[in-house]
């Protein structure tokens, strides 16, 4: 039997349930049906709760907000989620690079960091060296306004190039020495930020970021909490899930309307079809898909690029990070391990009371770039924590399960980032993969000679006569970011419902 609705999405990701919701209370009246190939909400947003651990969430993807990006900040005020600060730098951290161990506040000390960084560079923060380049590059450019970042985004050129035309990496090379770059590298913590991606957008991507007034605040239930809270009220509104359901393809009927095919589910017809996915999931669709084979579609969708990133979390029967002097934020190294952060202890049950025994969480391994490998060689064959696990009534962490090879490697090299001969063996370890398919990456840039701010529109609907929509992080203003999704959304219903 073919369903006939007014509205479907497919992808349950933050983008996708958030869309559903506002379009759903926008017109109770909408037949709105939202399709999801895995068994869950959330997409990228992952949330677990460790083993035998109270109180505490792994957060296996998104982990925090900047209090300076107004859609997100607002819909977590509108949901009356309670949120805390999310610590990430402080003094105390431990910075392992190039064999040498170094605290947060080491880190302006010319004598005590192992780059040979220029005169004028020295007793600089990795940040603060950014944001030099940034301002040699464009003069002024941490104070300019919305609308202005706009103008410098389609006008400004350096050297006779738009800034569109021009490679971050490249750029940063042209305005600082060699051994600085490596020093941003390295402490910053992620490879994939510096590399060649469209300086007109990595620019202002990095002032929202390390701008004055932005502050990281995580939701304390989890930030999964998010999209499923959206999920409930989607659903209350009238709304429908279907999960595990794979859209496979999607044709064009006479009458305009859209047919959609998926791999274990009778079709459904509908009058409009918004795919909230990334890059990669839009190319798992069938490779005969008229709608994909567009030349416009064909142009649009390689505008940006995915970049694979890896968490492994390791849980304790104590926070043995205290003996190196760190309680919290995160510790970075050149080792595979890359980020440290120290998620921190128990907060209830009985343990919370008992200061010296409380079970305890560190994200082992953030990493991204080449690391990724590292880990991914040490993963079972055919590993995957994606696809449809329907009728299974385990604990989800145990899709995460670390294979032992993995867990000894993040030991070896947590002792050599904290400097100490002895550490508890885990109880319990979970890691995710997010160059697996249907993601292809954990965030993804857009490209170089690509205006993205074009794209972005375009991508809403790319074909004027095919009511096919497509939102997500991927072709976004907020690449990397969950205000970078809802931005998609809102533009959505803003300019076509
Ligand atoms: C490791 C990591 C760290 C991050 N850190 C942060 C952070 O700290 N703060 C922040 O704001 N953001 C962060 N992000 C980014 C944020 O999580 C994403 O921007 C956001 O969740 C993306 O939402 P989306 O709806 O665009 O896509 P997704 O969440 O990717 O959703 C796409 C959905 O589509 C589904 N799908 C794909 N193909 C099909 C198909 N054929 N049929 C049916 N369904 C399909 C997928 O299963 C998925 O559920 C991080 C992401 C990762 C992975």
């Amino acid at each position: 039997m073919t369903n006939h609705i007014d509205i479907a999405i497919v992808g349950g990701g933050i983008s996708g349930i958030y869309a559903a919701w506002r379009l759903q209370k926008q017109d109770p009246t909408r037949n709105i049906h939202l399709y999801e190939l895995s068994d869950r909400i959330g997409g990228r947003l992952i949330s677990l709760d460790p083993p035998e651990m109270q109180g505490i969430k792994a957060e296996f993807g998104g982990m925090r907000y900047l209090t300076n990006q107004p859609i997100v900040s607002n819909l977590v005020a509108e949901l009356g989620l309670a949120t805390r600060p999310f610590p990430v730098s402080g003094d105390e951290n431990i910075y392992y690079l190039r064999g040498q161990h170094m605290r947060g506040s080491d880190l302006t000390d010319s004598k005590k960091i192992p780059y040979r960084l220029s005169w004028l560079e020295r007793g600089k923060t990795p940040g603060e060296l950014v944001m030099n380049a940034i301002d040699t590059l464009i003069p002024g450019a941490t104070k300019l306004t919305k609308e202005q970042w706009q103008d410098v985004k389609e006008n400004y050129t350096f050297q006779g190039k738009h800034l569109w035309e021009l490679g971050w990496w490249n750029l940063l090379h042209q305005v600082m020495s060699s051994e600085a770059f490596k020093f941003i590298l390295d402490a910053g913590g992620y490879d994939t930020l510096v590399t060649n991606w469209n300086a007109a957008e990595a620019l202002p991507w990095y002032l929202a970021d390390f701008g004055p007034d932005a502050q990281y605040r995580t939701i304390i239930d989890g930030m999964e909490t998010l999209p499923r809270m959206v999920a409930k009220q989607f659903v209350d509104a009238g709304g429908n899930i279907h999960l595990g359901q794979r859209l496979n393809t999607f044709v064009k009927r006479e009458d305009g309307q859209i047919e959609l095919i998926f791999d274990d589910a009778p079709p459904v017809i509908a009058q409009h079809l918004i795919l909230a996915m990334p890059r990669r999931s839009l190319e798992l669709l069938d490779d005969d898909t008229e709608f994909l084979l567009h030349p416009t579609v064909r142009d649009l969708i390689p505008t940006v690029t995915p970049h694979p990133m890896f968490k492994l979390f390791l849980c304790y029967r104590y926070a043995w990070w205290q003996d190196a002097g760190v309680n919290n934020g995160r510790s970075v190294t050149d080792l595979p391990l890359r980020q440290v952060y120290y998620f921190g202890s128990e907060r209830e049950g009985p343990a919370a009371y008992n200061q010296e025994l409380r079970d305890s969480l560190v994200m082992a391994s953030y990493d991204d770039g080449e690391h990724v490998g590292f880990w991914r060689g040490l993963a079972d064959r055919g590993h995957s924590t994606t696809h449809c696990f329907p009728e299974s009534a385990e604990p989800r962490w145990n899709r995460y399960t670390c294979p032992s090879a993995m867990i000894e490697h993040a030991q070896r090299q947590l002792k050599v980032v904290h400097d100490l001969e002895y550490l508890p063996d885990a109880y319990a370890a979970g890691f995710q993969d997010w160059g697996q398919d249907p993601y292809g990456g954990a965030w993804n840039s857009w490209n170089i000679h690509v205006k993205g701010w074009e794209v972005q529109e375009k991508m809403i609907q790319p074909l004027d006569e095919w009511p096919v929509y497509v939102i997500g992080e991927a072709y976004s203003g907020a690449q990397g970011w969950i205000e970078g999704a809802l931005q998609t959304a809102e533009t959505l219903l803003k300019t076509k419902f």
